[in-house]
């Protein structure tokens, strides 16, 4: 699974990509810290972490909806 940092409400739009939820909250933090500086306090945070997993869900979505269905 991946998520673009676009949905994080920056204008990076870096794929960032994990094997599961839990990876992928944490390659974004790396992602975060490293290319847009965020401090060990502002990734802790419990808005950008709910921000994360929003973004993650977006990301999700469509892809799941584009499934092809037989009976169409
Ligand atoms: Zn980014």
């Amino acid at each position: 699974m991946d998520v673009n940092c676009l949905e994080m409400g920056t204008d990076c739009d870096q794929v960032v990509s994990g094997e599961s939820t839990g990876e992928l909250v944490e390659a974004v933090h790396g992602h975060m810290r490293l290319a847009h500086g965020y401090t060990r306090e502002q990734l802790d945070s419990a808005e950008l972490n709910e921000m994360i997993r929003g973004a993650i869900w977006q990301s999700a979505r469509p892809r799941e909806i584009r499934t092809p269905r037989p009976d169409i």
